[in-house]
């Protein structure tokens, strides 16, 4: 999994370090800073969270394509 900051979408509510801080940090202005862009699976579930309490919708998350199954 990886996050990624539209920088110009955070307004610095702090959502996303205060509920994330393995994840997301905060900058000398109070907005987001990610400290991982490539999330670790047993910080995936605190990426998810940040994210999805930003107002702002401003972390966005990419997942890696999952091998599809076979269907012979
Ligand atoms: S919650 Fe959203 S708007 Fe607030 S600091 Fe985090 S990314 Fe920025």
């Amino acid at each position: 999994m990886r996050v990624r900051l539209d920088e110009d979408a955070c307004v610095g509510h702090g959502r996303c370090y205060e509920m994330a801080p393995e994840v997301y940090g905060e900058d000398e202005r109070g907005h987001c800073r990610i400290e991982r862009e490539e999330v670790p699976p047993e910080l995936e579930e605190a990426a998810q969270i940040g994210a999805d309490n930003c107002p702002e919708r401003a972390i966005s998350i990419e997942r890696g394509a999952r091998p599809r199954a076979r269907e012979d």
